[in-house]
């Protein structure tokens, strides 16, 4: 019989937030691994119980095939790990503390697969402006603290419907433990306001967004990360409006 190993592997850089648990999870199935992953304050740990060769295999796969956002600074194993737990499968457990150095990313913009879901029609997040999988969307911004996990972050606040529920828990899904994956029944909402604050009442807003810059109107979108103030660069009337506000006669606007 082959001997079995008890391995537990620290991996520490921009690996939390990326959709690095997941991967560990998917390796694990195909190479039948027992044991468990978690975040911890110092990046992701994963304790296997596993043979020579999985653990091979497993390393393998961490250095070739990790997540695109993900960048590992170092992987350590903690060789004879003592583990009183015996595992039947492979988990992705709660995140625990530790010594915090875990590598925030920044925000992503959007993936191909995600503007994908909000160009067709037929997919439930057809025009949702706050869609974001593991591989795109909000980090830096929306974090509070680390572990990054969704109540460590400002999206605690929306509490996920069904569906949102069933991909963040599917492990097959492209949003699975997606921190802050969200659509239009459960997620954030745009809302259009006039310069006092009211309501503009209006079936599309992305629409009447874009009418009011064609109007030459000056609109200040506040995104994740602060205010972006847009108009038209056509209509020479509303850049000398932005100019007088913003107190920038000459200087080109960055
Ligand atoms: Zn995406
Ligand atoms: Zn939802």
């Amino acid at each position: 019989m082959k001997e079995v190993l008890s391995k537990k592997i620290i991996i520490t850089g921009a690996v939390q937030g990326v959709g690095f648990r997941p991967f560990v999870y998917k390796i694990a199935q195909q190479f039948n691994l027992l044991g468990e992953v978690y975040n911890n304050s110092a990046g992701v740990v994963i304790v296997t119980q596993c043979t020579q060769t999985q653990l091979d295999n497993l390393l393998l796969s961490l250095n070739n095939d990790a997540p695109k956002l993900s960048r590992i600074i170092d992987i350590s194993i903690v060789e004879n790990y003592q583990d009183d737990k015996v595992y039947k499968d492979f988990s992705i457990s709660k995140s625990r503390k530790g010594k915090a150095s875990a590598v925030v990313l920044p925000d992503a913009c959007i993936c191909n697969d995600c503007i994908d879901d909000i160009t067709d029609k037929n997919n439930r997040r057809y025009g949702y402006a706050f869609t974001n999988c593991t591989n795109c969307g909000p980090r830096f911004s929306i974090i509070k603290q680390i572990p990054y996990d969704r109540k460590s972050t400002s999206m605690s606040v929306f509490p996920m419907c069904k569906q949102c529920e069933k991909e963040y828990q599917n492990p097959i899904d492209r949003r699975f433990h997606a921190q802050p994956n969200a659509c239009a029944d459960c997620g954030p909402q745009l809302q259009l306001t006039d310069a006092l604050g009211k309501d503009v009442v209006t079936k599309n807003i992305v629409e009447k967004t874009a009418s009011l810059l064609k109007q030459g109107k000056i609109v200040a979108i506040k995104g994740i990360g602060g205010f972006h103030l847009a108009c038209l660069a056509s209509i020479e009337s509303a850049v000398v409006a932005l100019r007088e506000r913003k107190h920038r006669k000459h200087k080109p606007f960055g």
